[in-house]
């Protein structure tokens, strides 16, 4: 019998409440009081002021279960088994109580007693130079030195800026070979599927200073983040995320409503893996308030939305059809989430609404695409101001055009395309006799790009260049 999604959550916090942590329910998506951050990417990142100090928290051990969303990732979304633009990050933190030793213990038991994952199929990854994390890993936990990774800062050490930072140790799961890429250098850390990351646990006992001294914290915290929906996949034993139980079930859906059948063309896989993505991401985006609007936030669901949608042209779908989907979302998490049944016909509405608007123009921009690569003549890149105008009078996201244009082996100028959005910028300037640069603060254009830039990103040492 197989694990649920549902239990694995439940095992894993009352597991933690058995070691003290007090459970608290997942914040909202929306960063409360934090200007630095678009939209919580992390369990820590709603708990950081318990971690800088500013809040004293309600108990030094605390146990969640938080609703992320990672827009960076999103060109890796269907194309990886686990990638998702929405996930669950579980996590156990301690603001300044037990540190490493439990830390390390206590995933490890959960892994292999609660779980019992097979021993033999865990690997761990540490930082380079954290030989406590080690010793504890190799004679504590009893773990072969070989299955011990040693890694770089940028995969293992986890630093914002200045301020509290540490290194972390990770734990993998050896799916087979029948996951991987089949390369004979396959090994831990190789970009395939084979070995999965599921666990991150940071132990942040350093304070780094402005002339980059690292110093140690009188108080070290632990902060630890595992993939609900990678578990999922390791016990259930399933290809990717979008094969897990509860996700199955909107994935079926699509597929029924579109006529199509999961696993016989890969590229139509693909989109029927974007759309159960992005419609799970944009059903908890609109429950927690976000609406679609060109800035910030709003922009984040908008494009997502639209990118699910012209998917579903790719699948043969007519007119709109996401609004439907979003039900099966609910469906499958209201236990959990109370508040999507609650909202379930508010959300249904907002998804229609934009779905319905983008309609409009999507049909003839997809025509203005085509053309566009006509005039191309073999070349590969889209010129920054075609990028534009179908951004501009067709509402197209970049990443959608992008997304389209890779399809054909293509490219997009995504500078000249952001100097067009500057000039746009400029233009409605002087129409609107505004020379004040101060009234630009409110900029859609810069402000869009500008905030998903500066997204504060977690442990999650972003490689992926941020897009708009
Ligand atoms: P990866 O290297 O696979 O992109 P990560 O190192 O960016 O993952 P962390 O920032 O360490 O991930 O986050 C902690 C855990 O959250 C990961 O070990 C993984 O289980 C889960 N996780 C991270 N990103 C995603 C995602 N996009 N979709 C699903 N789960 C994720
Ligand atoms: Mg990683
Ligand atoms: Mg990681
Ligand atoms: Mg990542």
């Amino acid at each position: 019998e197989k694990l649920g999604l549902n239990e694995i959550r439940e095992k894993f916090l009352s597991f933690f409440e058995t070691k003290e942590h007090l459970r608290l329910k997942s914040a909202s998506l929306i960063p409360e009081k934090d200007k630095s951050l678009l939209l919580i990417n992390s369990g820590m990142a709603p708990l950081k002021p318990y971690f800088t100090g500013q809040e004293v928290p309600p108990k030094k051990r605390v146990t969640t279960c938080q609703k992320c969303i990672r827009t960076p990732d999103i060109e890796r979304v269907g194309k990886t088994a686990r990638h998702g633009t929405f996930f669950e990050m579980l996590g156990n933190f301690s603001f300044g109580d037990y540190f490493k030793s439990e830390a390390i213990s206590w995933a490890w038991e959960f892994c292999t007693q609660w779980l019992k994952m097979p021993e033999e199929r865990l690997w761990v990854t540490i930082y380079q130079d954290d030989d406590e994390a080690f010793e504890i890993w190799n004679k504590k936990i009893g773990l072969a030195s070989e299955r011990i990774v040693r890694m770089g800062k940028e995969d293992n050490f986890w630093e914002i800026g200045l301020g509290p930072c540490g290194p972390c140790s990770e734990i993998y799961f050896d799916r087979g070979e029948k996951y991987g890429c089949g390369k004979p250098d396959c090994k831990i850390g190789c970009d395939c599927d084979r070995y999965i990351e599921f666990w991150n646990l940071v132990f942040t006992q350093f304070d780094k200073d402005e002339e980059g001294n690292y110093n140690k914290l009188a108080k070290p915290n632990i902060d630890t983040g595992m993939g609900l929906e990678r578990m999922s996949v390791i016990m259930q034993d399933v290809y990717n995320i979008f094969e897990i139980d509860t996700i199955r079930h909107t994935l079926d859906y699509i597929c029924s409503l579109a006529g199509v059948e999961y696993g016989k063309d890969p590229t139509k896989d693909v989109s029927i893996r974007v759309i159960t993505d992005h419609i799970r991401s944009v059903t908890f985006l609109v429950s927690d308030g976000v609406l679609p609007s060109n800035e910030g936030r709003g922009y984040v669901l908008r494009r997502l939305l639209r990118r699910g949608a012209r998917h579903g042209k790719l699948l043969g779908f007519k007119g709109p059809f996401l609004s439907m989907v979003s039900k099966k979302v609910i469906e499958a998490y209201h236990q959990a989430y109370p508040e999507l049944k609650e909202k379930e016909k508010y959300i249904q509405n907002i998804i229609k609404i934009e779905e319905e608007r983008f309609e409009e123009t999507l049909e003839q921009g997809l025509e203005k695409l085509q053309e566009y690569i006509k005039l191309m003549n073999g070349t590969d890149t889209l010129s920054g101001e075609a990028a534009f105008k179908l951004y501009d009078t067709y509402g197209f996201p970049l990443d959608l055009t992008k997304d389209m244009l890779e399809e054909h082996g293509l490219k997009v100028d995504e500078e000249a395309f952001i100097e067009e959005m500057e000039r746009q910028r400029k233009r409605a300037r002087t129409a609107r006799g505004d020379n004040e640069a101060e009234g630009w603060k409110e900029d859609i254009y810069s402000k869009l790009d500008k905030n998903i830039k500066t997204t504060f990103v977690g442990y999650d040492n972003l490689s992926y260049p941020s897009i708009i």
